[in-house]
């Protein structure tokens, strides 16, 4: 191997870069991935992109101790529930990254819709696999953030097979701050956090009573189920935060009936 050669080939690849990037602006998720080509400069920007993002906490130290075969287990338990589940709600892209994933969600509702999704993932977090985990001794949870914003969108590698997708924008950066900040502030339970922006689309008078209240269980007194954080270090960053997982005698009714106030207005 010739070193230095290839590290200014690698270098001068690069040079196009200047101090601002350059951006391609498209109406939809898909149409931004599919002209995502390699070695073009531009990024491919869409707006108003709602992300997911789920990571598992800890995972490092986890990996390290000797429990590997328990590490391999719970990545099977965060990869195939986050894709089947995210899919199920109509995610425009899902993305499995090690110990947790992104999805993307846009459109009306897109709010509603990655919020139920994610709901519905942590409710088998902490419903099946927290269960499944017990007879191990570990600790097993994840931070799952939801943000809106811009999504940026790039091809990088080389021709052949060996490209990747690679992500930024406001949409997947804040939505990997509030997962985050979860993990800091709620340990030892797979937890939600949502912008201030999604938090006010959920709190509209057509899906407060399903999304904002509890159902009542279990003595009939329906409580407000968010709390407000702020995000460790960046003061003007607030979150709302839920711990419940759907109800079991009404969780089912409650999806049901968010999706068809959605589906009626498609
Ligand atoms: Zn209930």
């Amino acid at each position: 191997m010739k070193l230095w050669e290839l590290l200014e080939k690698i270098q001068s690849k690069l040079d196009y870069l200047t101090d601002n990037i350059e951006l391609e602006e498209y109406s939809s998720i898909e149409e931004a991935i599919n002209k995502a080509y390699l070695e073009k400069p531009e990024w491919n920007r869409v707006n108003n992109v709602v992300a997911i993002f789920a990571d598992l906490a800890d995972s490092t130290s986890i990996s390290n101790r000797k429990i590997k075969r328990v590490y391999a287990k719970f990545l099977e338990y965060i990869g195939y529930p986050f894709v089947k589940i995210n899919n199920e709600f109509d995610a425009e892209f899902i993305d499995i990254k090690g110990d947790g994933g992104i999805a993307l969600f846009s459109g009306k509702y897109a709010e509603i819709k990655a919020f139920l999704s994610a709901e519905t993932f942590k409710t088998f977090q902490e419903k099946y696999a927290k269960d499944y985990f017990k007879k191990y001794d570990v600790s097993y949870y994840l931070g799952i953030g939801i943000a809106k914003g811009d999504l940026l969108v790039k091809k990088i590698g080389q021709r052949g097979d060996k490209n990747y997708y690679v992500w930024a924008g406001n949409a997947i950066n804040n939505a990997a701050l509030v997962s985050k900040d979860l993990k800091r502030v709620k340990q030892n339970m797979t937890t939600i956090g949502v912008t201030e922006d999604i938090y006010h689309t959920l709190d509209t008078n057509t899906f407060r009573d399903y999304l904002i209240f509890s159902c009542g269980c279990p003595n009939s007194k329906k409580v407000k189920l968010w709390k407000e954080f702020t995000v460790s270090g960046e003061s003007n960053f607030k979150y709302h935060l839920i711990e419940s997982n759907w109800c079991e005698k009404h969780g089912e009714e409650y999806v049901r009936k968010v999706l068809e106030v959605i589906q009626k207005d498609d």
